[in-house]
């Protein structure tokens, strides 16, 4: 939980205003490649009750350094949804809106962001030839690439019958 809890019971009929800045990471992607958050979080929302569904009306932003998908260079990302927009079903009395702001901000993420994309510091990539020799992040990808129709060979040929192909019926 790091969002405010909201108590719905209280909430007066126009809604009630919630916003903020969170610092410590809600994200918490754990691998080397994954999208690490640049505090911090901000929201600004509204929230209010319309029979039995509880509205989010404002604005999300956070930053985030992403891999690039084409170079071993990180590059910054800025999230901004404005407006935002979330219909939450009213099931407690109180609301934590902490997993929801999360995946909807990771939603936005791109999958295969490149240096030059960056909407906060666009780079150029790294050319090939500037990749360093113990980068892990090139051989990685070449090595999967060539073995895996090798692979797939032996594959085959450890499912051929002792003595090979089977009598024709
Ligand atoms: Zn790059």
């Amino acid at each position: 939980m790091m969002l405010p809890l909201i108590s719905l019971s209280d909430l007066p009929p126009e809604g009630r205003q919630f916003s903020g800045e969170i610092r410590p990471d809600l994200f918490g992607l754990p691998g080397l490649y994954d999208p690490l958050f640049v505090p911090p979080l901000k929201y600004d929302l509204t929230v209010r009750r319309d029979d039995g569904d509880v509205i989010v009306e404002g604005s999300l932003s956070a930053r985030f350094s992403l891999q690039c998908s084409h170079c071993p260079a990180r590059l910054l990302w800025q999230v901004r949804i404005d407006p935002y927009f979330s219909c939450e079903e009213q099931e407690d009395d109180t609301l934590d809106l902490t997993a929801q702001v999360r995946e909807d901000i990771l939603l936005t993420l791109p999958g295969y962001p490149r240096c030059e994309e960056s909407n906060v510091e666009p780079q150029p990539c790294q050319t090939e030839g500037a990749f360093a020799p113990e980068s892990e992040f090139v051989p990685l990808a070449d090595e999967a690439a060539m073995e895996s129709p090798r692979a797939d060979i032996w594959k085959a040929l450890d499912q051929l019958p002792p003595g090979g192909a089977p009598p024709a019926s």
